[in-house]
């Protein structure tokens, strides 16, 4: 299949409205990572999403809209924690789960009985779902298992041949996937950690739980209370090993480390203390830099020739909680404590 690269002009847009009106695949850029959307309301359409990502089947989707209103007609109930999360944080990267309605397809929900809903703040999103008139089903727009995309390219690396099209928004500002929460537990879960913090929750709704998840690995033959946990996920060719101590102890180990193809994965102040090739992602007390450069950094290990590289292990407090569940991930939880 041909992939038409397009812009963010209002004729681009329409082209990319008119796609996914048709039952089309395209990449859209949001505020979090690129989204490979679809009309969520086109059953072949969700089930050629699994297709182009490689995804597995059980492992449902987000659906983005432009407004509260929108989601009433894909939910049975909205609870009142929703509409002040929404008040608070709409739009913006933050996803929350809520009883489906008849009218979502079982494609989306992979046969669950919730859906995940997100109103994204990026003004192309948002133009390009007002375009289509529809709600858009969209995962991350890269192949299953691999780093979310946070740039054009990334998307056209990833998936040249297998979607429609992906419009080229620049890269993204948050850089890391929305934050998830259960919203039809009494008390409230967090899935997923993002932009948006436990802090920020808890100040609007009060207490809420953390699922264990997010910083272990699932322990053998527990279900997970999100599919997307139990897979593997962000794993670039290298491999990643997270090293947990201060900057001496981390620039001490790498050094004595410093074989042929090893990489530092570290704070911008550790570089010139290093003797392997480095690469930045922000630094040490900047967790908002940090999510947004994480991903790049990923891919650009592997462009690099990385063998084996040594993370720096991030402060878990505010953004710096999702920073920490992503590298986690893409180090397959090995960790080192200096
Ligand atoms: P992605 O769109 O690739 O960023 O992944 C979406 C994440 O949300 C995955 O981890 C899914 O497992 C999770 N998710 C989506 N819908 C639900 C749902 N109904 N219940 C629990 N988790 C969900
Ligand atoms: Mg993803």
């Amino acid at each position: 299949m041909e992939t038409k690269v397009l812009n963010t002009t209002a004729q681009h847009i329409d082209t990319a409205a008119e796609i996914l009106k048709s039952g089309g695949l395209v990449a859209i850029p949001t505020e979090t990572v690129y989204g490979l959307a679809a009309n969520a309301l086109n059953a072949q359409a969700v089930k050629n999403i699994f297709v182009a990502k490689g995804r597995a089947q059980d492992n449902p989707l987000i659906v983005h809209v432009t407004s509260i209103d929108e989601i009433k007609p894909l939910v049975t109930e909205i609870p009142e924690k929703v509409y002040m999360l929404a008040e608070k944080f709409w739009p913006g990267p933050l996803t929350m789960i809520m009883k489906k309605s008849d009218l979502v397809p079982g494609e989306v929900t992979c046969g669950m009985d919730t859906v995940a809903i997100r109103v994204p703040s990026h003004k192309v999103a948002r133009d390009i779902i007002s375009r289509s008139g529809l709600p858009l089903a969209a995962p991350s727009a890269n192949i299953s298992g691999g780093v979310s995309p946070t740039t054009a390219q990334h998307c056209i690396d990833d998936l040249t041949g297998r979607v429609d099209a992906i419009v080229d928004g620049g890269s993204c500002d948050v850089g890391l996937e929305s934050t998830v929460i259960l919203m039809c537990n009494p008390t409230p879960r967090l899935l997923r950690p993002g932009f948006i913090t436990k802090e920020q929750i808890e100040s609007v709704i009060g207490k809420i739980d953390v699922d264990d998840a997010i910083l272990n690995p699932l322990k053998d033959g527990v279900k997970p209370s999100s599919p997307g946990m139990k897979y593997k996920h962000y794993s670039p060719n290298a491999k990643v090993v997270i090293l947990e101590g201060d900057d001496k102890a981390y620039c001490d180990y790498v050094n004595q480390h410093a074989d042929e193809g090893v990489f530092a994965l570290c704070f911008d102040e550790d570089a010139k203390q290093l003797k392997v090739p480095c690469i930045c992602y922000g630094e040490h007390k900047d967790e908002k830099t940090q999510a947004a450069k994480l991903f790049s950094a990923l891919r650009s290990m592997d462009e690099k020739g990385a063998k084996l590289v040594f993370a720096r292990m991030p402060k878990a407090d505010g953004v710096g909680l999702a920073v920490v569940n992503r590298l986690l991930r893409a180090a397959a939880f090995q960790v080192i404590n200096l």
